[in-house]
């Protein structure tokens, strides 16, 4: 008899094939994802989690085991079609190869002594997956490649694929933002895309900058642990100093993401650690407003979240006089 946890079982079975590029990067965003902890890649590549079993990771520069024109043939075989169905991950920037020539900027491989150049790849690959996933400021934005003067033209896959861009399963560019990103924020976004894949999950919601809603919907200052120093007026002046990190240059303030408190495992976090926020997340980094990283946030952040607390406050005080009242 068919059920839902048949149906379930089976698609489990399915194998969605993980295609990990690396551009402009320091493959920092790889090394994040493998101090995950909710889930773990242990849980994931052991099938663990139920709906995520049968995922195989076919190409990435750092954790692969194929070297040479061995690994090279997997990225042409997979814009053969050879690979479908695959998710597409992009960690690093892209840069602009006219700037580069007659030389290149970004090789990612070689075969058939013929260079790979990310671009091609990407061109190639993004015709082709089922999603694309942006992982790190740099994947998603640009981040510090494309940083003032910019000299290689480096683009973040949303700006080179186009915000109308859309993968087989009618997905635009998901971006999971950071400097690197949170490790659980990479492997619930690609567990989530794969869920979607599969027909497990629904769509993840995503905002004007293509960051899922549920992980990206509140800033770092709204999420940071010592935050009630901020309320109290209760200012550090150096790095892991009683107080605000604001006058050390907070960056919370402007930017969404939910590191601050947390990096892994409950342990961590940016401002919880006595690291200011240095706006890692935001798509503006490493440029203004973001920078001078230990220069003052702009002061309009600070009258906003001001009067915003000024009018909970207010609401909350009527509410709780009403409430003695009765
Ligand atoms: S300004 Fe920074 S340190 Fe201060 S409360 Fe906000 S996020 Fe935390
Ligand atoms: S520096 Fe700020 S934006 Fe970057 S990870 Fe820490 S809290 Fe998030």
């Amino acid at each position: 008899m068919f059920s839902i946890y048949t149906g379930i079982y089976a698609m489990a079975l399915e194998e969605i094939n993980l295609i990990w590029l690396e551009g402009l990067d320091c493959a920092g965003c790889t090394i994040s994802i493998k101090q995950a902890s909710n889930p773990t890649l242990i849980d994931i590549v052991t099938g663990a989690i139920p709906g995520l079993g049968g995922l195989k990771l076919v190409f990435n520069p750092t954790l692969m085991f194929e070297w040479g024109e061995d690994a090279s043939k997997v990225l042409v075989d997979a814009m053969e079609g050879k690979y479908d169905p695959f998710v597409l991950i992009l960690e690093g920037a892209i840069p602009d190869e006219a700037r580069a020539k007659p030389g290149v900027y970004c090789a990612i491989g070689e075969y058939n002594h013929k260079l790979l150049l990310l671009d091609e790849v990407v061109d190639g690959l993004s015709k082709k997956c089922a999603a694309a996933v942006a992982i790190g400021t740099c994947a998603s934005y640009g981040g510090i490649p494309s940083g003032k003067p910019n000299p290689t033209g480096a683009r973040g896959l949303l700006d080179y694929l186009g915000k109308k861009w859309k993968g087989g399963l009618g997905l635009p560019v998901i971006c999971v933002p950071g400097c690197p990103p949170r490790p659980d924020n990479i492997v619930q976004v690609l567990g989530h895309a794969v869920l979607a894949a599969r027909g497990l999950a629904p769509l993840p919601e995503l905002d004007e900058h293509h960051r899922p809603t549920y992980l990206y919907g509140d800033t770092a200052h709204e999420n940071c642990s010592i935050c009630g120093f901020f309320s109290g007026g209760v200012a550090g002046h150096g790095f892991g100093e009683r107080g605000c990190l604001g006058l050390v240059g907070c960056k919370g303030l402007i930017t969404h993401c939910n590191a601050s408190a947390t990096w892994m495992d409950g342990y961590g976090g940016c401002t919880e650690t006595g690291s200011p926020c240095i706006g890692c997340a935001d798509p503006n980094f490493p440029d203004p407003p973001t920078s001078p990283f230990f220069g003052d946030a702009p002061p309009i952040a600070y009258l906003k979240d001001f009067s915003r607390g000024l009018r909970t406050q207010v609401k909350l005080a009527i509410a709780a006089a009403k409430r003695r009242k009765i």
